[in-house]
Formats: C-alpha cells, sequence, structure tokens
C-alpha cells in the first residue's frame, strides 16, 4: 500500500518529514516498509506553503492495510498543528490492486503539482471519481500534495536525490540547536561534490541547518543514500530523537518549465527562458539587481537577483545590453526571481573616448560641433572619437546562486552533466 501525506506543519512547528519519519518506524508493526520514503517538493511559489511546499510518501508491504490506514490517521489528527489556519492535512492511500488503475494519472498530477497551480476542488474531484480512499482534515488543502507524494511513487522514473534528515527530540523542539558548526564544514570538505548545500563556503555559513522552531536538527543532501549518510556520521551535534533517508525530486529543477517565448509565461510558475539582455541594470534600496532580457517577440522580461543571492548579484551586474542569456527561475509578481543563469555569448563591449594627440600623447579635445578634435597644446588634429573594445571580466558558462540562497527543488551546478556548458559552481 502506498501512503500520501501532506499539510501537517505550521511555522510554530512540526514538520510533515518527522511525521513520515515517526511512521516509518511505528508501522513496522504492521507489516514491511518497502523502498526508501519519499520527500517531494511541489511548486515552489504556492503561497500555502509553510515552508518548502513539502509531501511525502510511505510504501508498506502489509496485510493489515485498515488497520495501517486507522494508525496513519490518528496520528496526523494528533500530531498535526491543527491550531494553524495554514494547516489543512490530507492523506490518500492506494492499495497494490489499484496502481495500474492510477499510475498514469496520478503521475501527471504529481507532474502538474511540481509545476502548477491545481485546486482543492480538482483534488477533490480526483479522489471523488477514482474512490481512492484518503482522509482531508479541514479544508483539505493537504489532499494536493497527497496525491501528489502517491503519484511519485507509482511513476519512480524521476530524477531524483537523497538526503538524511536528523530530528530533534521532542524537549528540545523551539529550543537553540546544539550542532558543532565546524563538523559540517570538515564533512563538506570531505564528502562534496556527492553532497552539497550542507555549508555556504564563501559566505562562512551552515546552511543545512534549520532556523525555524521545527523538530529538524539538520539535512544532508546527496548523490546517493551512503554518502549521505556516511556525512551526517561526521557531524557532532545534540542527541538525536531519530534520521531518515529521504528519496527526493530536490536539485532536480523539476519545477522549471522550458519556454521559448516571453508571452507564454504565466505567474506562480517557474521557467527556463533565453534572451538578450536590454536596457541597464540597477540594484535597488534593499540591495536586489535588476535587469531586463527581450526575445524574439520583442517583449521583455525583468530578471531579478535578490539581495540574499549575495555575491551572484555581483556577476549579475556585468552582464551588458546585447549579452544573450537562458534565466532560471520562479515568475512572480511580474518578474522572474533568478536561481540560475547560462551566459550564451558575451556581447562586445565598446567605449569611445577623445583621440590621443600623436605628439604629448594627451587627449585632444573636441574642437566645436562637427569639427573634429584638436590638441590645444600641440594644435595637431582628429576627425572622430577613438573606440576601445575592453575585455570583458566574465566567461559564457553556467553560474548558480550560492547555497546560503538555494531552492530545495534548484538543481546545483555540481549536477549538472552537459559537458558543452561550462559551469561555475557556488559553494
Ligand atoms: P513543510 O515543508 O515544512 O512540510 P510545507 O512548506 O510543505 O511545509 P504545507 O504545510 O505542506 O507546506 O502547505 C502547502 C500546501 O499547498 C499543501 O496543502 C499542499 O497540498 C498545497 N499545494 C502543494 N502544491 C500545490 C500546487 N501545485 N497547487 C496548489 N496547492 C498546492
Amino acid at each position: 500500500m502506498i501512503i500520501g501525506i501532506d499539510d501537517t506543519d505550521s511555522r510554530e512547528g512540526m514538520c510533515t518529514t518527522y511525521l513520515g519519519a515517526l511512521l516509518m518506524e511505528e508501522l513496522r508493526q504492521y507489516g514491511t516498509i518497502v523502498e526508501l520514503p519519499v520527500l517531494v517538493r511541489l511548486n515552489p511559489t504556492i503561497p500555502y506553503k509553510t515552508r518548502g511546499n513539502a509531501c511525502v510518501g510511505i510504501k508498506i508491504a502489509t496485510s493489515c492495510p485498515d488497520k495501517v490506514m486507522e494508525h496513519v490517521i490518528s496520528r496526523i489528527s494528533t500530531m498535526s498543528a491543527m491550531e494553524c489556519e495554514m494547516t489543512n492535512p490530507g492523506v490518500v492511500f492506494i492499495q497494490d490492486a489499484e496502481y495500474e488503475s492510477f499510475r498514469e494519472v496520478l503521475g501527471t498530477f504529481f507532474q502538474r503539482a511540481v509545476r502548477e497551480v491545481l485546486s482543492i476542488e480538482e483534488a477533490k474531484s480526483l479522489i471523488a471519481k477514482t474512490g481512492l480512499q484518503s482522509k482531508g482534515f479541514k479544508n483539505g488543502r493537504g489532499l494536493i500534495g497527497a496525491l501528489a507524494a502517491c503519484g511519485s511513487i507509482l511513476n519512480p522514473g524521476w530524477d531524483h536525490t537523497f538526503e538524511y534528515l536528523a530530528y530533534r527530540q521532542r524537549e528540545k523542539w523551539g529550543t537553540p540547536r546544539n550542532v558543532d558548526k565546524n563538523s559540517f564544514f570538515i564533512a563538506d570538505s570531505v564528502t562534496y561534490p556527492e553532497t552539497w548545500d550542507t555549508v555556504d563556503v564563501s559566505n562562512g555559513l551552515v546552511v543545512c541547518v534549520p532556523h525555524s522552531p521545527d523538530p529538524v536538527l539538520y539535512g544532508i543532501r546527496g548523490r546517493n543514500p551512503n554518502v549521505v549518510k556516511r556525512t551526517a556520521e561526521m557531524i557532532g551535534s545534540e542527541p538525536l530523537k531519530m534520521s531518515c533517508v529521504y528519496c527526493t525530486n530536490q536539485g532536480t529543477d523539476m519545477h522549471l518549465i522550458p519556454v521559448d517565448s516571453i508571452p507564454e509565461m504565466e505567474e506562480m510558475h517557474s521557467y527556463i527562458v533565453s534572451g538578450f539582455v536590454s536596457g541597464d541594470l540597477f540594484t535597488i534600496p534593499g540591495g536586489h539587481t535588476i535587469f531586463s532580457i527581450s526575445d524574439g517577440s520583442g517583449t521583455s522580461l525583468e530578471c531579478t537577483a535578490f539581495e540574499p543571492t549575495k555575491d551572484f548579484r555581483s556577476l549579475v551586474r556585468k552582464l551588458v545590453q546585447g549579452d544573450f542569456v537562458k534565466v532560471y527561475g520562479s515568475f512572480m509578481n511580474k518578474a522572474l526571481n533568478i536561481e540560475k543563469i547560462e551566459i550564451v555569448s558575451l556581447a562586445p563591449l565598446v567605449v569611445s573616448h577623445n583621440p590621443e594627440c600623436p605628439s604629448c600623447g594627451k587627449r585632444m579635445e573636441s574642437a566645436g560641433r562637427g569639427q573634429g578634435y584638436r590638441c590645444r597644446k600641440c594644435g595637431t588634429k582628429a576627425a572622430a572619437l577613438v573606440q576601445v573594445e575592453l575585455k570583458r571580466d566574465i566567461e559564457s558558462g553556467m553560474y548558480e546562486v550560492p547555497p546560503c540562497a538555494r531552492r530545495h527543488l534548484a538543481k546545483p551546478l555540481v549536477r549538472l552533466q552537459d559537458p558543452s556548458v561550462k559551469i561555475f559552481p557556488s559553494r
């Protein structure tokens, strides 16, 4: 049986992955957990999300499905942050006899939940049509993520990575986390690039330890279950309540939709789109750097490198009009929030200045409108300004925001396997 769960937490505490990890232990009394549980990130622009728009899925071989369902529903009822208006849990159960009938429809639902904006009505009507066993609490919004989690398990072909999540003991929730910061830097230096986003070396930050009052102590992300576990063994910290390795779509760019032109883009979706840098770049109060690109359709798109992306903004500031770029990110409030950029080709950067006097080497001055230039001292003359092409201090290739500003779904450049593109991973 497959179990999909979502929307059990609030900003004040809890975390759906914690409930998933707990159920992994508790459900063993009813059968055998099959494969690793999944931690699926859905559309990152959804306003209802608590933090990272995650849902979880578990697969269990059991001869008492009713007991499993009863146990899961009871745990969701007692452990969810029901008092929070934004918490609307949902759970969906799929029996193995139903797998084939629902594989395709739920696979599509999963893909759409990662990229599009779905409604509670759509989820409820799919459940009604298919007769799937489910329970929605309060307004039932969590059924969207619960269906998507089931769809991800039924269709396992998607690109994936792994995350080891370490959970705190109950009495520690909401108190400062006791971790040995240095151990994260050491562990990262041993296993990077097999693991990523443990620390941000350039900014001197540990990025895998959350700051919210939830049960997660830290999470180690990487290419396979062994490397994330091995890395976690190098971490010094307060005693754990438990840990769990999830298979996840984090770090895969699954949310990005490639489009050929800017007018195809819709709010609250994430895209890969190309265009020429048009207009000037500027940085607004608050530190966000903004520029525009325009494509063949004649439409332009505002692209933003937000202040938290730190040094990535210095790179963006080196772009000039005419550079051809491919930008990756979410389209919200009529602007694209950049996660990654490929500089495809650089435009020549030409500056013009007054000619130099061949006798004294000083810059000539204008001799008056339409009369060229002349050196006051030597009387030498020249007809026109001199054009000089400056060397650009950036290279074509792929650049990304630093780990401290990375989105869960964004594929880190160390995972890119395209030898035709030069990559500049941020670490
Ligand atoms: P955490 O990661 O800590 O578990 P969260 O950030 O995942 O929290 P949720 O509490 O799960 O946030 O809230 C997200 C809500 O949005 C869920 O109810 C989920 O079903 C719903 N949702 C997810 N994806 C979509 C989508 N594409 N369209 C509409 N609603 C969605």
